[in-house]
């Protein structure tokens, strides 16, 4: 089964995706983006998709720990890490990494549901054992029409208070610093392929192969994860004293028998063009559409049920 989301959201004074702060001035992430009309080339304000992924794994491991499913000691604390090294490995499942690569990848799907679903890369001592994720999402850019009218702004905060008796401020002074903001209508794509959870994937006369007995609870999870991230929109950074105004300005999900993906949101009429999609290419998708279809969680919370009524 594959579920594939594209939508568009306003996103107004952001910092939810920074990258290097120099001194005191904190920057947003910027990408160049080609503009379809002119060719011409803007650097614009964008959300890696580092970012989006990180959110949604922290939601994963939530949900499964509330399951009982199983979630390595440092995923389960958001420390994605994904069995990098010996080290790495060890602290995660308290034993050393078996020697045969088929036993290594059951043994990480087996005891961690987010390096199931989210893969992980294992590279120690000129070994390499990898397994790709099986979800996919990108840089969240802003819209064909926002692109030439964004701005970065950098906003001036400080921590001064007068009347601060001298000798309590004579170390910091004044602590003034810039954090770049930033408001446009971005473009979110997510899809989640279930094929290969709960099955091995690196060694290749085993790829395919269950090693769990439980991937429909595996799925199942992973698809109320997808519902929770979307709905309480729970990625990105500085949100304690940066926290975005968001408004989802429309989203498809489609559910699909197999790899179907809604094309990009970056257009306007890219609901249009999913449609038109589906005429012509068809895996028993079905379309889930806010705002026509209802309201935002309800249409979620649709799709939702549709793709865990095909497991
Ligand atoms: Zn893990």
């Amino acid at each position: 089964m594959f579920v594939s989301i594209r939508g568009r959201v306003l996103i107004n004074v952001e910092a939810l995706n920074m990258t290097e702060s120099v001194g005191n001035y904190v920057k947003h992430r910027r990408v160049p983006v080609i503009s379809p009309t002119t060719y011409a080339t803007y650097f614009v304000p964008a959300i890696s998709g580092e970012s989006i992924a990180h959110g949604f794994q922290e939601v994963l491991a939530g949900e499964a720990k509330k399951k009982g499913l199983p979630v390595c000691k440092l995923c389960e604390k958001g420390i994605f890490l994904k069995s990098t090294n010996e080290n790495v490995f060890k602290g995660a499942f308290g034993q050393n990494p078996p020697k045969d690569d088929f036993e290594f990848e059951k043994t990480v799907i087996g005891n961690c549901l987010v390096e199931d679903v989210g893969g992980f890369l294992y590279a120690h001592g000129g070994r390499n054992v990898k397994r790709t994720s099986n979800f996919y999402t990108g840089y969240m850019i802003p819209t064909k029409e926002s692109l030439e009218n964004v701005v970065i702004e950098p906003q001036l905060h400080s921590r001064y208070a007068l009347g601060t008796p001298s000798d309590i401020m004579k170390e910091q002074g004044q602590m003034i610093y810039y954090v770049e903001l930033s408001s446009a209508v971005y473009t979110f794509s997510f899809d989640l392929d279930t094929r290969y959870v709960g099955k091995a994937t690196f060694v290749c006369d085993k790829a395919g192969e269950d090693v769990v007995n439980d991937r429909k609870e595996r799925i199942e999870t992973t698809l109320e994860a997808m519902q929770r991230f979307l709905i309480e929109f729970a990625f990105g950074a500085k949100k304690t004293r940066f926290l975005p105004i968001v408004e989802w300005e429309s989203l498809v999900i489609a559910v699909s028998d197999d790899v179907w993906t809604v094309p990009s949101p970056f257009s306007g009429n890219y609901i249009e063009k999913t449609e038109k999609k589906k005429e012509k290419v068809n895996y028993n998708t079905k379309l889930f559409v806010y705002p026509k279809d209802g309201e935002f969680e309800e249409v979620v919370a649709n799709a939702i049920e549709e793709a865990k009524s095909r497991l």
